[in-house]
Order: C-alpha cells, then sequence, then structure tokens
C-alpha cells in the first residue's frame, strides 16, 4: 500500500488549468513541459525507452547510433533507445541528461504530473515516477480549474471502461498512455454550464 504524503513532502504543481495548457501543447509537439524536476531523474531511470522521430535531426545527431533501433509498428526512420541493465538511459551521465540542449521531444514533453491530472498511478515497475508523482499538489483558484480537473478523471475513467469492454485491441499500452490520452480527450467531459 502506497505510504501517505506528508505536507513537508507536498511539491506545488501550479495552477491546474495553466498547467493543462502547457502539457497539451507539449504533447502535441508545439512546446515543452516545464516541469521544476530539481535533482529529480526517475524518467531517466525508468526502464523506458525514448522514442525518437525521423525528423528530430539534432537530437538524433547527439546520440550514437549504436544505441537506437528501429520502432516497433512506426514506419521507417522511427527509433527507439533503451536502458542499461539499472535501467537507466545511456545518456543520463552523473546523474545529469549529457544531451540536454538536444533531448528527444518524447523527453521535453515528459511530465509526470500527467499521473495525478488523470487519477492515474505510474506503472507499477515505475517506483521512483509512482512516488515522485504523489508529491504533486495542483492549485484550484477559479472554478475553470476544478471543472477541468474533474473533466480529465472523467476521461481516464470513460477510456479505462471502455478498453475493459472491447479487450487488449482497444486498451492503452501503459498507464501513461491512459492518462496523456484522458488530457487529449477531457474536453467532452467538461460540464455544461
Ligand atoms: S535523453 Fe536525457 S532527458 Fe531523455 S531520458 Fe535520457 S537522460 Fe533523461
Amino acid at each position: 500500500m502506497a505510504e501517505p504524503v506528508h505536507d513537508h513532502d507536498a511539491l506545488e504543481a501550479g495552477d491546474f488549468s495553466v498547467w493543462l495548457g502547457q502539457i497539451q501543447m507539449a504533447i502535441r509537439g508545439e512546446g515543452e513541459s516545464d516541469v521544476p524536476c530539481g535533482d529529480c531523474t526517475a524518467c531517466c531511470t525508468a526502464s523506458q525507452f525514448i522514442h525518437i522521430g525521423p525528423d528530430e535531426t539534432d537530437t538524433l545527431a547527439h546520440i550514437p547510433a549504436p544505441l537506437l533501433f528501429p520502432a516497433p509498428l512506426l514506419p521507417r526512420g522511427h527509433v527507439l533507445m533503451g536502458y542499461d541493465e539499472h535501467g537507466r538511459c545511456p545518456m543520463l551521465v552523473d546523474d545529469r541528461c549529457s544531451i540536454y540542449d538536444h533531448r528527444p521531444q518524447t523527453c521535453r514533453a515528459y511530465d509526470c504530473r500527467v499521473f495525478v491530472a488523470a487519477g492515474v498511478q505510474a506503472d507499477a515497475d515505475k517506483v521512483l515516477i509512482v512516488e515522485r508523482a504523489r508529491r504533486w499538489r495542483f492549485s484550484f483558484p477559479t472554478l475553470l480549474d476544478h471543472d477541468l480537473f474533474q473533466a480529465v478523471h472523467a476521461a481516464a475513467v470513460h477510456i479505462r471502461s471502455r478498453a475493459d469492454e472491447s479487450g487488449a485491441a482497444g486498451r492503452p499500452a501503459n498507464n501513461t498512455q491512459l492518462a496523456v490520452a484522458a488530457i487529449e480527450q477531457h474536453e467532452r467531459f467538461l460540464p455544461q454550464r
């Protein structure tokens, strides 16, 4: 069972509506997440495959080719970067991203606050991400902040229940994809006022 979060562990996640606008842009590839990571490297050490698109030429120029392999089910040119036997990205050196200014769009868009936003826990094997995500606390200064938060949660519940009905074919591949899908689809669940 998850440990309770004490106030001194809590991290300010910002106003929900502002954050939601930023993460939507990042997901569309039109911006970057602005996550106050501090010294946290949880997402760089969580045994994650990093997708890099063929148009990310600057990123590709900064990663040794032997670390990349074709991305399954995606068109030619899309690649993945794996991780070492400890689950660490090979670009993480001395606990810092060694290609930070050239990092993949996947890394620029990643934001572990999506799990809190969608009411979804990170996948169980991503222990450090689970720990980090449970510390975020959004602010809700307006009714809109509340409505948007409820809408993202409702979208996540809907996607999960629809996946349960349709079986494996309709199920997001992991909880990150579930949370991202909830953010993408939340507008359908906003209350009509
Ligand atoms: S490329 Fe950099 S930011 Fe992305 S996972 Fe690797 S170390 Fe982390």
